[in-house]
Order: structure tokens, then C-alpha cells, then sequence
């Protein structure tokens, strides 16, 4: 990477839990700095690391028909807390923001379900809860596919592709199964791209 540090600035949009947002947030940043290095962070507020930003989803995003909320608008619902991160951030610091929801969340253009999506701009990655439903405790709970899914959008934006090795965090999963089989860590030759001048 050519950036020398890392953010991550977490925001939620809708009902989830301050303190599970919290769990995830510290789970999230020992995972981030076994991937990626001591130089990333995240957080929710980088002045105040127990304050937690929980939005009311804007109106007009839900769609009736489908009984979803739509993810383009939510990207632009969430451009003002990119726009603030950078503006705190050092010149050396590539700054992502990652929304976690418990929404129902569909793509435009694109039929069944989704737990996540990535802006076009890849500076934006939104992440739902919805559909993980799972063992309160243990690989299978919300909060380890929540962190496996939240670790394979942040490879993506910062320019990971889609890996094709068994158990890497890269793996594109299209189903729950899918993400309980990968690591909460990125394989070497994903590794070897991020700090191998390929990206
Ligand atoms: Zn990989």
C-alpha cells in the first residue's frame, strides 16, 4: 500500500445494540491489526473510543415491493462521515468507512439476498446484520460472520480481488455457509498482493 496508516471509521445505520457495536468494534480492530498491521484503526469516533455513531436509516430508502432499503442512497447518506474522517486524518492516512446495519439491504440491478455492498468509488462499504441469524455464541454467532464480512469489504477497498483460496477472508461468500468456512484472516498470496507493490 502506499498510504503509511490505515483508517477504518465505523458508522451503523437503524437499531443495533451500542454495546455489540462496541464488541465488534474491538474484535475488529485486534483482527485488522493481525491482517493488515499495527498502522490500521478503527473506530467509530477518533476522539472518543466509546462513543458510538447510531443513525435513523433516511427515509425514502425502503422499498415496499421488495420489503429492503436500497444501498445507493445509504452510500450517499454515509459520504459525510467519510468526508469528516479524511478531514481528521493525517495526509499519509487512506481513510474507509464501513456502516454496519441491521436493515434488510438489496443492490440495484441485482435480485436476492445481499450482506453487504461496496460504493464505486470504493471509499464506502455497508455491511447488515440481517440474514446472519445465527448460535448466540461460538464461529456461527452474528458477531464472527459480521467480523468475516466486514474483514473481506475492507480488503476490497483497499483494493483486494476476490481470492479464490479456501479459507481466506477474500473468498466471496454467496450464502451463511459460505462465510463460517473462511478465516478472519487474509491468505498469503492476498497478503503478498497488499504489501507486494501490487496494488
Ligand atoms: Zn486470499
Amino acid at each position: 500500500m502506499a498510504y503509511l496508516k490505515f483508517n477504518t471509521r465505523l458508522s451503523s445505520l437503524g437499531k443495533l445494540d451500542r454495546k455489540f457495536l462496541l464488541g465488534f468494534q474491538k474484535e475488529f480492530q485486534k483482527i485488522l491489526w493481525n491482517a493488515i498491521g499495527i498502522n490500521a484503526l478503527c473506530f467509530f469516533d477518533e476522539t472518543n473510543p466509546k462513543a458510538v455513531e447510531i443513525y435513523k436509516i433516511p427515509k425514502g430508502v425502503y422499498n415496499f415491493k421488495k420489503r429492503k432499503y436500497c444501498t445507493f442512497p445509504l452510500f450517499t447518506f454515509s459520504r459525510d462521515a467519510l468526508l469528516k474522517a479524511i478531514k481528521r486524518a493525517d495526509s499519509d492516512t487512506l481513510v474507509k468507512v464501513l456502516v454496519i446495519t441491521d436493515a434488510p439491504l438489496y443492490k440495484r440491478n441485482v435480485d436476492g439476498p445481499i450482506f453487504s455492498d461496496i460504493e464505486c468509488g470504493n471509499d464506502i462499504a455497508i455491511v447488515s446484520t440481517s440474514g446472519m441469524k445465527g448460535y448466540p455464541r461460538g464461529p456461527k454467532s452474528i458477531r464472527q460472520r459480521l467480523l468475516k464480512e466486514s474483514l473481506y469489504l475492507v480488503g476490497r477497498m483497499i483494493g483486494l480481488p476476490n481470492c479464490m483460496n479456501e479459507g481466506c477472508a477474500m473468498k466471496h461468500a454467496k450464502n451463511i455457509d459460505d462465510i463460517d468456512k473462511k478465516n478472519k484472516a487474509y491468505c498469503n498470496d492476498c497478503l503478498n498482493r497488499l504489501y507486494g507493490g501490487k496494488i
